[in-house]
Parts: C-alpha cells; structure tokens; sequence
C-alpha cells in the first residue's frame, strides 16, 4: 500500500536538494531531510547505535529443541544454539 505523500516546497537540510513530497506533515520546527539523506542518516544510525540486526535461520536450540528461526548474529556452526528460554534459564541458574 502507498503511503500518503504530502507536497511541500522545503529543502533537505543537508545536501540542499529540493524536496517536492514527504511522508508527512513538516511541522517546521525541525529541518527535513530528501530521501537519499535520511537513508544515510538512518544507516549511520544503526551502525553507530548497534541496532540489532536479526538473521533468518533454519537452527534447532541446543537445550530443548526449538526450532530457531531467527538471530541477532550469524551462527557460525561452531557452538550450539538455544533458544530465548533456555538462554534465559541458563543465565538464571
Ligand atoms: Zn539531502
Ligand atoms: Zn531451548
């Protein structure tokens, strides 16, 4: 589904570029930024803040036998896997 574009007339904080359309309302008070920056922004952001990646995986947990769809890191292979509740449990022992 398309999201609902406004037409405005600012430019990118930024780089300068025009920009005729935003995903929302500008309220003025904060500088707007063209689709190419705040893709940049956005991706600087998540490097910089470690914002979790999650991978798919097709892995069974090690402990009780989930399977293990997904995971915030690529498994290696190496070392066994578990689940959200067996790493839960495992850190309350
Ligand atoms: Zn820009
Ligand atoms: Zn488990």
């Amino acid at each position: 589904m398309d999201r609902q574009m406004f037409d405005v007339d600012l430019e990118c904080g930024k780089c300068g570029k025009h920009i005729s359309q935003l995903p929302f309302q500008p309220s003025g008070d904060r500088p707007v930024f063209c689709s190419e920056c705040n893709r940049e922004y956005r991706e600087t952001r998540t490097s910089n803040r470690g914002e979790r990646q999650m991978f798919d995986v097709d892995e069974t947990c090690a402990g009780c036998g989930t399977a293990i769809t997904q995971l915030p890191f690529q498994p290696t292979g190496d070392k066994p896997l578990y689940c959200r509740e067996c790493l839960v449990a495992n850190r309350n022992k």
